[in-house]
């Protein structure tokens, strides 16, 4: 109760819920004090946690920031809430995000936009900056959030806090409402890597609800945290330290850096050559799937429904016209002209071509290193309202998409600041070695 009198009198001012499930969180407490009371307590047994409003939810409202879901309650719980509650994990809500997860600022969403808890002036990141506000403002210990192209990385160093992004099929999407189903990934944002590690050990596994989780047997996260980075090689993309990154940044980056060296890790250039098709390749295959995944909110099986339609196209036009906001039409208008006759070769099938010479930049950087580290983001959190223009938000997904793209996972870690902004230190590792990346990410912590 102390966290929910925390979220009455701070959040108002920040933002970062959509809707706060007290009674629940009561019922959870309680049914983790019964299971302690028992000696059947897990180490997450009462840890209260916040959902991304794209988890569904059975019973509560499950919004994904749009007004086209503004009045959906799913029917069941996504594997991951499933997880999470049988951890016995208390359930506080469900965290504000841009609309379908579409956003790198969370001024995206039907319920406003986001107030970072370090400068409320500021932009918390997004997708998921709701999770990441609250963690950030100490209204929840950790949260969930996806991550399709950056949504928890970026959001995590905005906010000064940790943020993982599994490798893809590492955690089951069943009943995470689909953005882009290829790249789309849950994941854990709380206040430190090991805090990540211990959600990441209930999160993962295969499930066979969902086709694309990996069925490979999951390792305890926590047991490598604390093994010396003697011989670590840490690569450094050139291409992530270029044009466009902000000097402050850079410079905290820098001396992250030289904290590993320190520990024992030696340093190696090493380039990602197809790095500069990373956001046209993205912004080609995310809108695609996102066109074909939005076709399903017709105004017909749920969501929202325009008034007194007329005929059923007349229903279709105006339930999706109200439905959904601005950046959402955009992208299943780009989505739905890439895949017409005549275009997709040129612009989807391209695409899926460049998806794997991306993916191979990374193959072979990890020939050379073991773990790849650069910033999170190329600048600090900016000020709300300031970037009205889509392209130019897009750009700050530079150094997150390609991740996406290729399937690896990667962490983003609290690396300092410029001026009061926090900035974030991403590290990247090969597909599945998550234990590893949490021991690099805990040994700067
Ligand atoms: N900013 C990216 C987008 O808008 C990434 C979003 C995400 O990871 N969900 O698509």
């Amino acid at each position: 109760t102390a966290l929910l009198d925390r979220i009455e009198r701070l959040d108002p001012a920040l933002n970062s819920f959509i809707t706060v499930t007290g009674d629940q969180a009561l019922q959870d407490a309680e049914a983790a004090d019964e299971a302690r009371a028992r000696g059947q307590a897990g180490i997450l047994a009462g840890v209260p946690l916040a959902y991304k409003d794209i988890f569904c939810t059975e019973g509560v409202r499950t919004s994904c920031g749009s007004r086209m879901l503004d009045n959906f309650i799913a029917p069941y719980n996504a594997t991951v809430i499933d997880k999470l509650r049988q951890a016995g994990t208390v359930s506080l809500g469900k965290t504000n995000m841009d609309e379908f997860a579409m956003g790198s600022s969370n001024e995206n969403s039907h319920y406003g936009p986001v107030k970072n808890p370090w400068d409320h002036s500021l932009v918390p990141g997004g997708s998921s900056g709701g999770s990441a506000a609250a963690v950030a403002a100490g209204l929840v210990p950790a949260a969930l959030g996806t991550d399709t192209g950056g949504s928890i990385r970026q959001p995590a160093a905005f906010c000064g806090i940790t943020g993982l992004k599994p490798t893809y099929g590492r955690v089951s999407r069943y009943g995470m409402v689909a953005y882009a189903s290829s790249l789309d990934q849950g994941g854990p944002l709380a206040r430190t890597a090991e805090d990540c590690a211990w959600l990441l050990n209930v999160m993962a596994g295969h499930d066979a609800r969902d086709s694309t989780s990996v069925s490979r047997s999951v390792p305890d996260y926590t047991s490598e945290l604390d093994k010396p980075l003697d011989g670590l090689r840490i690569g450094l993309p050139r291409e992530y330290f270029g044009e466009g990154l902000d000097e402050g940044v850079a410079s905290a980056i820098r001396d992250a850096i030289r904290v590993y060296e320190s520990l024992g890790a030696s340093v190696i250039d090493v380039s990602l050559p197809h790095t500069e098709l990373a956001i046209p390749t993205y912004y080609v295959i995310a809108p695609a799937e996102a066109s074909s995944n939005l076709s399903r909110y017709d105004g017909v099986r749920f969501g929202h429904r325009c008034e007194n339609p007329e005929t059923l196209e007349d229903l279709y036009k105006r339930s999706r016209a109200e439905g959904f906001g601005e950046e959402v039409k955009r992208r299943i208008l780009i989505g739905t002209h890439t895949l017409s006759e005549g275009f997709f070769d040129a612009y989807y099938r391209k695409a899926q071509q460049v998806r794997r010479l991306i993916r191979q930049d990374f193959l072979d950087a990890f020939q050379q290193v073991d773990v790849l580290m650069g910033p999170a983001a190329p600048t600090p959190a900016f000020p709300l309202g300031e970037t009205a223009d889509p392209v130019q938000m897009y750009l700050q997904d530079i150094y997150t998409i390609a991740i996406n793209l290729a399937g690896i996972p990667g962490i983003s870690v609290p690396a300092g600041f410029v001026g009061h902004r926090p900035v974030g230190l991403q590290i990247l590792a090969p597909h599945f070695a998550e234990a590893h990346l949490l021991n690099v990410a805990h040994a700067f912590q």
